[in-house]
């Protein structure tokens, strides 16, 4: 991909972030664009960085550690978005992640703890909640959110910062609108139970072609990879099917 379509892709997605906060009050600066890179070279990542965007996000522990070398001289900031085996903790906690806003269930948030224990390190989540009740996405249930952060919260290398959704794939946007609301109300929920180690800032919902309703909802970081870096060669259950690993 050329380094003008890159440009140009980032501008076009700027823009739409600035006029959906213009349109319901809210600051752009409270927005985040987080790159969704999975597939994406290191070559374009590159640019990406030059081009002034410092946050990405990986779905594979894998294509992380295959670009690593490549990006470390360039700063940026390094967010895990795909499902997480345990299996790959260790693996992870040698690149530089600064966030994991995938972390779905207890088993993984304890066995993420221990290693970070072990390794004297502290590192950053999300829970991401499943708020589209779609069987084949991943993401705590709803209900068992509040539950989870409690017994997360008691993790001492492990920091909370806030919630994480996949929105409904749906061109009714109604439906789409109501997954992150619901999230949104999650936040609020939490945020009202003041629960110790636990923030609740950040809400990471919004993607290529739902980053508008997002925004609307109270998104503060939005997860962009299409509209930056055109068509990926795999779908996406290709990424949320824990049956499939790619090599
Ligand atoms: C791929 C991916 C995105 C970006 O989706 P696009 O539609 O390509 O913008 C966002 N979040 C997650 C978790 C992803 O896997």
């Amino acid at each position: 991909m050329n380094d003008t379509i890159i440009n140009e892709n980032i501008t076009v997605i700027l823009k739409r972030i600035e006029n959906t906060c213009i349109k319901v009050n809210r600051n752009p600066n409270d927005v985040k664009l987080l790159l969704a890179t999975k597939t994406v070279s290191a070559e374009n990542i590159i640019t990406a960085i030059k081009l002034g965007q410092k946050l990405i996000g990986e779905n594979k522990v894998q294509e992380i550690k295959e670009k690593f070398e490549m990006l470390q001289p360039f700063e940026h900031k390094k967010h895990f978005i795909g499902h997480l085996q345990t299996n790959k903790i260790k693996d992870i906690l040698k690149y530089n992640v600064t966030c994991i806003q995938s972390v779905d269930r207890y088993d993984l948030a304890q066995k993420l703890n221990e290693r970070l224990l072990f390794e004297n390190k502290n590192i950053e989540i999300f829970i991401q909640v499943n708020t589209s009740n779609e069987t084949s996405k991943f993401g705590v249930e709803p209900e068992k959110t509040i539950d989870l952060i409690k017994q997360i919260s008691n993790l001492k290398a492990i920091k909370i910062k806030g919630l994480m959704t996949i929105g409904l794939f749906s061109a009714e946007d109604y439906k789409v609108r109501s997954c992150f609301k619901l999230l949104k109300e999650i936040q609020q929920e939490v945020i009202n139970r003041n629960i110790p180690n636990v923030e609740m800032k950040e809400l990471s919902m919004g993607m290529s072609g739902d980053l508008e309703i997002a925004i609307e909802q109270g998104a503060t970081i939005v997860r962009v990879g299409t509209a930056i870096f055109a068509q990926r060669i795999y779908t996406d259950s290709y990424y949320w099917n824990e049956k499939l690993e790619i090599r």
